[in-house]
């Protein structure tokens, strides 16, 4: 078996062979599950101006799953005008990303001063990581 497949599930932590996705199958079988019933309750169009507490509400599915679906364009959010989450930032309701268009821009603004000025720590720092992992592996492997 080829342990660089071995990943830990990053929803339940479950070690699990990674074959497409970050999670474990049980995981995914959630998701896909919680992706079902959201996706039934939007196809109602009396439910089009719902908000995300609202579909939490009606489905069981957490917000913060919902933010998922919509992070990855599983669900369109534009064709929901009250569907959206808040920008890590400042808040505002955003349909994708992490940050609404003018966070993003400053922030991107701030990375780019980060790496120039951090240039000399970072490539420490990935040499550093390929052993570390190695080390992880073999302590999780002989248990
Ligand atoms: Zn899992
Ligand atoms: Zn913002």
């Amino acid at each position: 078996m080829d342990s660089n497949r071995l990943k830990n599930c990053t929803i339940c932590g479950r070690l699990f062979l990674q074959v497409h996705t970050d999670h474990c199958l049980d995981c995914y079988k959630n998701i896909e599950q919680d992706y079902e019933r959201v996706s039934e309750f939007l196809k109602n169009d009396q439910n089009r101006m719902a908000t995300i507490a609202e579909v939490t509400e009606a489905t069981g599915v957490s917000s913060k799953r919902m933010t998922e679906f919509i992070r990855e364009g599983r669900i369109f959010a534009d064709d929901y005008p009250n569907l959206g989450y808040a920008c890590s930032r400042c808040g505002k309701m955003i349909k994708k990303q992490l940050l609404c268009n003018t966070c993003f821009d400053d922030f991107a603004t701030d990375v780019n001063r980060v790496l120039k000025s951090e240039k000399v720590t970072d490539s420490m720092v990935q040499k550093q990581q390929p052993r570390k992992e190695r080390g992880y592996w073999h302590v999780k492997n002989s248990k």
